[in-house]
C-alpha cells in the first residue's frame, strides 16, 4: 500500500512521512479512528514507507492536498509489502473459532492467506464484522488470543530478515483477551531495536489503559467530504447524490460505499414494486406471470428483502393517507403518477389484511415454499384487497 492510494488524509500522511524521515520513530503507536477513515491502510502504507529502499520526495505547492513523500512501490521491499508477504512484516488480527475447530491453537497465522485475499479485495478498507464473516461463517466472536500473543513475543525476539525495520501491525487490539494483552504489554515495555509496533483500533474504550499509555497516539480524522465523494464517484455513479452521500457517510469510506449499495438496492426495489402493483391491479395474467418469473431468478434472501421493502412501503402509504405522516423516502418510487395515486389505495379497510398477507408470504419463502406460487398467490390476494380501499 502506497500513501498515494489512501483516500484523502494528506495532512496526516505528510506529518507521518516527516517523522519517519527524521528517524525519530516511536516504538509503539496507536492509530485510532473508524476503520472507514483508512486506519489499516495507513498502517500498511507506514510499514511500506519505513522499509522502502528508494523513498520518493516531491516538491509540492499545496501540502494540504498533495503528498510530499511516498514509498517507491517498485523496490523489492515495496513489492513484498504490497503483497503483505514481507518477512519483516507481521500481522495480527482477531479470529473466530469455526464449529468443530479447537480454540487452543487458533491464531491469526492460521488465517493469513484468507486475510491477505480479503485485504486485496477491500484495499484494506474493511471492518471487524466483514472480516469475521469471511473468516468464520458461524457468527462467532473474533478474538486475539494467547497463541497470537506467544507468536508476537517469538516474532519480536528474532532479528530482522531483510530490512532495517521489523513492523508488527496489530489490527483491533481491543479484541485481545486479557491474557494476550498482558503478554503483549511486556513487549511494549521492552522495545527491541528497530522494531515498530503499529496498533490499529476503532475503539479505545475496551483497551487496557496500560496498553494505551505505552503507545503514542495518532488520531486519524474523518476523510474530508471532497476526497470521499471523489473516491466513491471513481467506483460508482453517484450523480445527484453527492450531498446526501457526504452527510450519511460522515467521512467514513466504508459507510459511504454501504450507503450507495443500499440506495441502489432501494431504487431497484422501488422500480420492481411499481411494476408489480400495476400488473397485479390489472390482473393481466401473462405480464404478471412474466414478472413473477423475473422474481424467480433472485435468491431467497433477496426475495425476502424485497417483500419487506414492499410491506414497509405499503405501511408508509397508509401512514400518509390515514394519519398525514409523510415518510418521503418510503413513498417516492420514482414514478410521479404512481407516487400521487397509489397511497390512496391503502386504507383502514385493507391495511391489516395486506400486512398479514405479506407476513404469510415472507414466512413461506423462509420455509422454502415454491417462490413462484407464493408470489402469484400474494398477487391475487393484494389485487382483491387493493380494490377494497
Ligand atoms: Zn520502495
Amino acid at each position: 500500500m502506497q500513501f498515494k492510494d489512501i483516500i484523502g488524509q494528506r495532512v496526516l500522511i505528510n506529518q507521518i512521512t516527516q517523522i519517519i524521515d527524521s528517524g525519530r520513530i516511536p516504538h509503539s503507536q496507536l492509530l485510532l479512528g473508524s476503520n472507514g477513515y483508512g486506519t489499516l491502510a495507513l498502517a500498511l502504507a507506514y510499514a511500506q514507507y519505513l522499509n522502502c529502499e528508494h523513498r520518493q520526495h516531491y516538491a509540492v505547492s499545496d501540502p494540504e492536498h498533495e503528498l510530499i513523500a511516498d514509498s517507491c512501490g517498485e523496490c523489492p521491499s515495496c513489492k513484498k509489502m504490497q503483497a503483505l508477504v514481507h518477512a519483516d512484516l507481521h500481522l495480527v488480527f482477531p479470529t473466530a473459532v469455526p464449529k468443530g475447530s479447537s480454540a487452543e491453537k487458533m491464531c491469526a497465522k492460521m488465517y493469513m492467506e484468507e486475510f491477505i485475499t480479503h485485504a486485496a479485495k477491500t484495499h484494506l478498507y474493511t471492518t471487524y464484522e466483514d472480516w469475521i464473516a469471511v473468516q468464520c461463517s458461524d457468527k462467532k466472536q473474533g478474538i486475539i488470543r494467547e497463541t497470537d500473543a506467544a507468536n508476537i513475543v517469538q516474532t519480536l525476539s528474532m532479528t530482522t530478515y531483510e530490512s532495517k525495520y521489523k513492523v508488527l501491525v496489530i489490527w483491533m487490539p481491543e479484541k485481545m483477551n486479557p491474557a494476550a494483552a498482558n503478554e503483549v504489554l511486556k513487549t511494549l515495555e521492552e522495545p527491541t531495536k528497530n522494531t515498530v509496533i503499529l496498533m490499529v483500533s476503532d475503539n479505545s474504550d475496551n483497551m487496557l489503559s496500560t496498553i494505551l499509555s505505552r503507545a503514542q497516539l495518532i488520531r486519524v480524522p474523518r476523510i474530508a467530504d471532497e476526497d470521499l465523494i471523489k473516491a466513491v464517484a471513481s467506483k460508482i455513479d453517484i450523480a445527484g447524490q453527492e450531498q446526501a452521500l457526504a452527510s450519511a457517510a460522515e467521512g467514513d469510506y466504508i459507510r459511504a460505499i454501504k450507503y450507495m449499495d443500499d440506495s441502489n438496492v432501494e431504487r431497484k426495489y422501488a422500480g420492481m414494486f411499481v411494476e408489480w402493483m400495476r400488473k397485479l391491479f390489472k390482473l393481466n395474467m401473462v405480464p404478471l406471470a412474466a414478472w413473477v418469473d423475473s422474481i424467480h431468478s433472485m435468491s431467497r434472501d433477496e426475495q425476502t428483502q424485497f417483500l419487506r421493502y414492499a410491506q414497509d412501503a405499503i405501511r408508509a402509504c397508509f401512514l400518509k393517507t390515514a394519519a398525514g405522516i409523510v415518510l418521503a423516502h418510503r413513498i417516492q418510487f420514482g414514478d410521479a403518477k404512481f407516487d400521487d395515486r397509489f397511497p390512496y389505495m391503502i386504507s383502514p379497510n385493507n391495511i391489516e389484511n395486506i400486512n398479514a398477507a405479506f407476513d404469510e408470504a415472507i414466512m413461506a419463502i423462509n420455509r422454502n415454499g415454491y417462490d413462484k406460487l407464493v408470489f402469484m398467490r400474494l398477487s391475487f390476494v393484494l389485487s382483491s384487497l387493493l380494490k377494497k380501499a
